[in-house]
Order: C-alpha cells, then sequence, then structure tokens
C-alpha cells in the first residue's frame, strides 16, 4: 500500500502556478528566489506580455503602440471564438506565438 501511494507520487506532474495544468518538469520555469513556483510556456508568454505592457503604459513609440493595437484585438478575437475556426483558428494561434 504505502509503496503505491510513492509510485502515484512520482507520477504526479507538477502543476503550473498560473493556469493549474500539469506538465512535465522540463517544460515549467522556475522562480528564482521561489523554486517551488513555476509557470509554463504560455503562462510565461502571458506575464512577459503583461510585464511589457505595464512597463510601457504611457509610452508613445510606433512599437508601443502596435503592441498596445494588438493587445486590445487579442481578448476580443478570443471572445469570438476565431481561434476555435477550422483554418483561421489555426492560423491565427500560429500567428499569435510569433506576436509580441
Ligand atoms: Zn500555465
Amino acid at each position: 500500500m504505502a509503496t503505491e501511494a510513492i509510485a502515484d507520487d512520482q507520477l504526479e506532474r507538477p502543476a503550473c502556478w498560473c493556469c493549474g495544468e500539469a506538465f512535465d518538469e522540463h517544460d515549467l520555469s522556475r522562480l528564482g528566489s521561489h523554486p517551488e513556483v513555476g509557470v509554463c510556456a504560455g503562462c510565461a508568454q502571458w506575464l512577459y506580455r503583461r510585464a511589457r505592457a505595464s512597463a510601457e503604459a504611457g509610452t508613445r513609440t510606433p512599437g508601443s503602440s502596435v503592441r498596445r493595437g494588438i493587445a486590445a484585438a487579442r481578448p476580443r478575437v478570443i471572445r469570438a471564438g476565431l481561434q476555435d475556426w477550422p483554418v483561421l483558428g489555426a492560423l491565427l494561434r500560429r500567428l499569435d506565438k510569433h506576436l509580441p
């Protein structure tokens, strides 16, 4: 019984502290001062976008304007469900991986 519990614990995959999904350990990024906290690549990208938007608040460069426009469009696309469309959705998801 105790052996089975240990085996189950070893099989349990760590969860992302942001979205809660389970990942393999090598797919999580750990925080330097708090290594118990790990986030997946998707959540790390989301955090990066939020941090940059916060840092660029009030700036008016061409790059920050484009990024603000993309950030404003992203929730509208998701609300409309376009990411689930057969061809367009795959294109949008692929494009989003390369957008700032
Ligand atoms: Zn996550």
